[in-house]
């Protein structure tokens, strides 16, 4: 609401060229990399790389700014996103610590964004199960931890629906993977796992 009020009085400017109106404009849209190149598993879509105008719109979605961020990066991943059949969007919950202090959770605000874009419901089909720390452990233990973390919602709704997961950014794609085999055990057909950007592959 604040923020509405503070875009009336002066409206954003662009994060590259500096123009007024969105956040990042159109024009420097075009621009973000394509993720071809970044980190992310085959499997999953991210329109962007994590870097540069990338991570400041992240950034903004998170600290400030959140509804000119996510108006930007929802337009972006629909721009980019393959054009697929998908019946309900849904989204990999935050850790709720820091939703709570924050008090929205930025990947539901992006999956409701691309829901209204992609004219399918939005639903919340994951909910957060404690917190876990995944540090110093195996791989497979990671895993198995990494889907225990979720648990799925709303599970008579997502039978054999083909949902699209959101998530704002893939670091290494495990915890997607988790919260998508979590949906698809739960009894979902497919699941399309769709970020708006990829952490760059390290050197
Ligand atoms: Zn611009």
């Amino acid at each position: 609401m604040l923020e509405q009020i503070i875009s009336m009085i002066t409206p954003y400017e662009c994060l590259s060229c500096g123009n007024e109106g969105p956040l990042l404009c159109t024009a420097c849209q075009k621009h973000l990399p394509c993720a071809a190149d970044a980190g992310a598993p085959k499997d999953a879509f991210a329109a962007t790389v994590y870097e540069g105008h990338a991570e400041q719109l992240v950034h903004a979605l998170k600290f400030e700014r959140a509804k000119a961020a996510a108006d930007v990066i929802a337009q972006v991943m629909n721009e980019r996103l393959p054009d697929c059949n998908i019946d309900l969007v849904a989204y990999v919950p935050t850790a709720s610590t820091r939703v709570r202090m924050r008090g929205y959770d930025q990947a539901a605000v992006l999956a409701r964004r691309l829901a209204r874009m992609r004219r399918v419901p939005f639903a919340p089909l994951l909910a957060r199960v404690g917190q876990q720390r995944q540090v110093g452990q195996r791989r497979a233990a990671r895993l198995r931890q990494l889907q225990e973390a979720y648990r799925p919602l709303r599970v008579g709704l997502l039978q054999h629906k083909r949902v699209m997961l959101v998530d704002d950014v893939i670091t290494t794609g495990a915890t997607l993977h988790a919260a998508a085999e979590v949906l698809r055990q739960a009894g979902a057909d497919a699941v399309l796992c769709a970020a708006f950007a990829a952490a760059p592959k390290r050197p």
